[in-house]
């Protein structure tokens, strides 16, 4: 089990980025016309990373997330799934999808042993996807949630991210949905993460702001106390039981109690969303590293920790987007798409 880092974090889970690519093109994720793509024989194997997925289980992770790019665009990732269920125990095997591939692929992924989802739903207006997110997909979304709900893959959770102008007249109707789903929403700020190359704090509708307009129009909100201390979603309760979450990332950074380390698609290890770079496993697992090498170097990595990206931005004061296009040509792996959300 590794130490804690630094600021006396421990290691606990674990969000892989299965692949790049991406089906959509939200514009606070993948803007662009043209994306500079990781190598294909960078990409991990399966093998890859259900060997070092057990290596860090052994480091102290408990919780694995897939993510991307659009995990489910990988090929047969359900065979991915089965191999992280048959591995080292798990309390927490999880998938982030924008659920356009949901429908099909949501009962194989619950008996392969995905324990549960989270789907990207920013609007219920398909007019407003497609202007957003390039894609008359929409109703492939709500296929998709409805599928994963019924697969016995929840509680569904459905991550919207609030921008202004877009989509923040829509708070009580994404409410309103995921109540009648069984679902349960969370609505994120927008973040100034590598990707969102137009990012301006005038569009974050802060959770403050959320909790106001929202208490205006349905009543007091209550916190819901409990919970796990390191999730980075706060609960709250509406007056009628109706549920939610923030991810107050932008106004209200969580680093202390963060717990989150990230593999991107091609095996580098991220001690934070924001970090610069990470520690290469992919190279050295490839060089023939023992298991003992690879988890020391995990570990090592892990316990000089010292990353806080979200607070420290937060501190900028004339605060813009994080990179500029070109710094992400550079670097494919500085993209959210490549790092996993
Ligand atoms: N493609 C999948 C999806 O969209 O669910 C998984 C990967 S995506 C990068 C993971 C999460 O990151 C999504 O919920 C997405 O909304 C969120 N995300 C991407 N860019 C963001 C940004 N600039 N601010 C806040 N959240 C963002
Ligand atoms: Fe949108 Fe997720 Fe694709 Fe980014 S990776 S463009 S958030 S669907
Ligand atoms: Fe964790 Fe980095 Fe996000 Fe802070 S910014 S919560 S340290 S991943």
């Amino acid at each position: 089990m590794t130490g804690a880092d630094r600021l006396g974090r421990p290691l606990r889970s674990l969000r892989v980025s299965v692949t790049d690519h991406c089906n959509l093109r939200c514009r606070y994720c993948m803007p662009e016309e043209h994306y500079v793509w990781l190598p294909r024989s960078s990409i991990l194997s399966f093998e890859e990373i259900a060997r070092l997925a057990g290596l860090f289980t052994e480091c102290g992770v408990t919780k694995v997330r897939l993510t991307g790019g659009e995990p489910l665009l990988r090929h047969d990732l359900v065979k991915l799934v089965a191999m992280l269920a048959a591995g080292p125990r798990l309390d927490d095997l999880a998938l982030t999808t924008n659920g356009l591939l949901l429908a099909d692929q949501a009962t194989d992924l619950r008996r392969a042993g995905l324990h549960r989802v989270t789907v990207s739903l920013d609007t219920l207006r398909p007019e407003r996807m497609q202007a957003f997110a390039r894609s008359n997909r929409h109703a492939d979304v709500i296929r998709g949630i409805r599928a994963a709900r019924d697969a016995g893959l929840g509680p569904v959770k459905l991550n919207s991210v609030v921008i202004r102008g877009f989509n923040d007249d829509e708070l009580e109707d994404l409410l309103e949905f995921a109540r009648a789903e069984g679902c349960e929403v969370r609505f994120i700020e927008y973040m100034d993460v590598g990707g969102a190359n137009s990012w301006r704090m005038e569009d974050v509708v802060t959770r403050r702001e959320m909790l106001e307009r929202l208490a205006l129009r349905r009543g007091p909100i209550e916190a819901v106390p409990g919970g796990d201390p390191s999730a980075p979603a706060e609960r709250f309760r509406l007056g009628d039981g109706t549920r939610f979450g923030i991810i107050a990332s932008t106004s209200e950074p969580f680093c202390r109690t963060c717990d989150r380390g990230r593999l991107t698609a091609d095996g580098h290890f991220l001690l934070c969303l924001y970090a610069d770079s990470g520690l290469d496993l992919l190279t050295r697992l490839r060089e023939g590293a023992s298991d003992a090498e690879l988890r020391q170097q995990i570990e090592s990595a892990w316990r000089e920790r010292r990353d806080r990206g979200a607070e420290e931005r937060a501190a900028v004061a004339e605060r813009g987007a994080l990179y500029s296009i070109s710094a992400l040509r550079a670097d494919p792996r500085k993209e959210m798409h490549t790092r996993g959300g």
